[in-house]
């Protein structure tokens, strides 16, 4: 009980977006129990993950120890094959000694190569004063913008969708503001499993009569709670919208008055649309007509309506087309810049926002400053004082390509940085990402745990979990939060940030960040000057009263906007951008030879590569093994029953796995998460890429099944 002990420290959640607040229980230097704080986002409430699934941090797996492969150790992806001792591949080193290894090789590299052989990934799971400083350094010390992170992997295509539609990537209006709507639009999104907290204010809303749509391939818990559930086709978001957007023109339920304001290429949506009528669209979809209309009506003329999404939106290689149409129909409604309106897309990992924000993308400086303006570039250039590369960087999966590419190309990646995350499971098409990461000259990973990742490194560097530094991170609603130390890191791991400057030393950067909590403050703000015109009233010392403050925040005074674009779009002509889309089928369509669809994702209880949550008890004795949910009829037709084992194939890569009978899963489609390093999904999906976001298409691919 919380009687017994020794102190509490107040944080903020390390698994999703939401940003629930939390206080730490500590007893005898170990975290004993999580309570829910009252924050802005949760009021007091956890899901089981926030609650019950902090002892990773006690795991007796931690890293403890600086590691160096041993020499003669083969650098090879088979090695990921039911690996889990890894003494015989690295000794144990002195910092000093792993430290000298890990930036120079990279340094030496650069000397040998040039400015663009090197790269980085940061991580949405550290803070933003890592993600920060991880970006400088890649900027400023490696010499290119080879810095990206799993956001490319989650909302890549919705963010450029938005920067180019409404100007600004975060969400318009916060999650607690479906408080004031009638109607809540929930796209692509199993927010139970993936938002949880989240979910509960739907669920409120609901019971208090707004009415939820809830549009997805697959009925999901949040199903039985919606007023209309749109169970489409896989990869028929396009047609669906288009319909809806049709409808409301056609029936005269667009806001002309909004429109003529507030909006720019309406015409040219208007001319698009003309061959998306819901009675055409119905059989692509699989959403009859008449239901398209019902719920376009109810959209257009309703009180105040709110969209929200997840990556069953933004994972297609038309994710940022799908966003269009998602910012197409708020605008064509008036549904943005009021309370209980506009455009949320709901973030996964706890600080995906922050590190987005602070820099940690190849295309942009912090604050979303694009690399290639000439303003911007001369700002960084004096800001940082050293010249910086003009051209943005490679994205994630464009990286592991150029590691593969021929010796002659001059932008062959040969070595990398690789700060909390974890590739070798994370991307698409894992025998060419595993096979690119094996064949770097030089890898260095810095981790918690030994991930898959990391047992492709040269050096490994242990680092430090959440509740062992300070740090700031921002949620989904573009809330600033500050997290606080309590407890040291096991043995010898270290802060990242600590780790970061020391491998800018080595990389010949002379990094001091001293002061308050370990000099991070002094990191928090450098990167509040960097990000100029959104978080300048957020002072580290107001987040220390405060605890979490909205942005934009521009002055001491300035209370935050949790509602953005009530006057104008951060567009450059203050209007909202309406973009037209069709329909672009997905990468891989199933055939004769791959007939069933994938569709991958996450489960309550495990959190992305399961690099965490598969080491916390409780959640790992709740889901402990890796399952796939298929149709109680496909099962039938297959000749299997649940807990039966069965063998997914596509033409890149195979798993067996479990049967779990689910009939909220759409016949001829298979959905399997990604948590499961001994049945991991990515070994099947496909790498093809939206153009736009550079987002793989992990929702859909075409797989075939077979018995055992
Ligand atoms: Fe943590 Fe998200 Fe659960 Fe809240 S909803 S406790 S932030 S995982």
């Amino acid at each position: 009980g919380s009687q017994t002990v020794d102190r509490k420290v107040d944080s903020v959640c390390p698994f999703c977006g939401v940003g629930c607040q939390i206080t730490y229980n500590v007893k005898d230097e170990k975290i004993v129990s999580v309570e829910g704080r009252d924050g802005p986002a949760n009021h007091n409430r956890l899901c089981v993950k926030g609650r019950f699934g902090m002892d990773y941090i006690h795991n007796p797996q931690r890293l403890t120890k600086p590691l160096i492969r041993k020499p003669g150790v083969p650098k090879d992806e088979s090695i990921l094959e039911g690996k889990q001792d890894w003494s015989d591949i690295f000794r144990e080193a002195t910092w000093e000694e792993a430290l000298n290894f890990a930036g120079g090789g990279l340094k030496k590299l650069k000397d040998q190569h040039g400015l663009k052989v090197l790269a980085g990934f940061g991580s949405a799971k550290g803070s933003n004063e890592e993600a920060y400083l991880f970006q400088k350094l890649v900027r400023t010390g490696f010499g290119s913008n080879n810095v990206d992170h799993c956001t490319r992997l989650c909302h890549a295509s919705s963010v450029a969708a938005l920067l180019e539609g409404v100007g600004s990537g975060a969400v318009s209006n916060q999650v607690n503001d479906v408080e004031h709507s009638s109607l809540i639009f929930l796209i692509g999104s199993n927010p139970t499993a993936n938002h949880p907290v989240a979910a509960t204010w739907f669920k409120n809303a609901a019971k208090r009569g707004t009415k939820i749509v809830l549009c997805d391939p697959r009925m999901t818990e949040i199903s039985k709670h919606a007023w209309r559930n749109l169970q489409f086709k896989p990869d028929a978001d396009v047609a669906m919208l288009n319909a809806m957007i049709y409808t409301i023109i056609e029936e005269g339920l667009a806001d002309q008055e909004f429109i003529k304001n507030r909006a720019s290429n309406y015409e040219a949506l208007k001319e698009n649309i003309k061959g998306y009528s819901p009675e055409a669209m119905a059989p692509i979809c699989g959403i009859p007509a008449e239901t398209l209309r019902e719920v376009a009506r109810e959209f257009a003329t309703t009180k105040s309506a709110m969209i929200l999404w997840g990556m069953g939106v933004s994972q297609h290689v038309h994710g940022t087309d799908n966003a269009r149409c998602l910012i197409a129909l708020v605008s064509i409604t008036g549904q943005i810049g009021k309370p209980g309106s506009g455009l949320h897309p709901l973030r996964g990992q706890n600080n995906v926002q922050g590190a987005s924000d602070a820099g940690l993308i190849p295309m942009m400086f912090p604050n979303y400053q694009r690399v290639d303006n000439p303003e911007a570039h001369a700002w960084f250039e004096k800001f940082w004082g050293t010249p910086l590369d003009k051209k943005p960087g490679y994205t994630v999966v464009e990286i592991m390509h150029k590691i593969t590419a021929p010796d002659s190309d001059p932008d062959k990646i040969r070595g990398m940085y690789v700060e909390g995350e974890n590739p070798a499971m994370s991307d698409p098409d894992l025998n060419h990402a595993r096979h690119a990461l094996a064949s770097l000259e030089h890898l260095v990973v810095q981790d918690i745990f030994m991930t898959e990742t990391a047992l492709l490194a040269d050096v490994v560097l242990p680092a430090s979990a959440w509740p062992e530094k300070v740090g700031t991170a921002s949620n989904t609603d573009r809330m600033v939060q500050m997290g606080k130390k309590a407890i040291n890191p096991p043995g010898d791991a270290k802060p990242d940030l600590w780790i970061i400057q020391e491998i800018a030393k080595r990389m010949g950067l002379n990094w001091n960040y001293q002061g308050p909590d370990d000099g991070v403050a002094a990191v928090y703000d450098e990167m509040r000057q960097a990000m100029h015109g959104a978080i300048n009233g957020i002072t580290w010392e107001r987040l220390e009263k405060e605890s979490s403050v909205t942005y934009p925040c521009l002055s001491a005074e300035d209370p935050g906007r949790p509602i953005v674009f009530d006057d104008e779009f951060a567009t450059p002509d203050g209007k909202v951008k309406l973009v037209p889309a069709d329909i672009i089928p997905a990468n891989e369509r199933p055939d004769t030879e791959y007939p069933f669809v994938l569709i991958t994702g996450r489960q309550l209880e495990h959190w992305h590569t399961g690099s965490m949550t598969r080491r916390a008890t409780i959640l790992d004795a709740i889901e402990p093994m890796a399952t796939v949910s298929m149709n109680g009829e496909d099962m039938t037709q297959l000749g299997v029953t649940a807990g039966d084992v069965i063998t997914v194939q596509s033409r890149r890569g195979e798993v067996g796995i479990h049967v779990r009978r689910d009939d909220g899963t759409p016949r001829g489609v298979i959905f399997i998460p990604f948590a499961y390093y001994e049945a991991a999904a990515n070994l099947i999906t496909n790498s093809a890429l939206d153009p736009f976001g550079k987002i793989p298409e992990f929702k859909y691919c075409a797989v075939k099944l077979a018995k055992g």
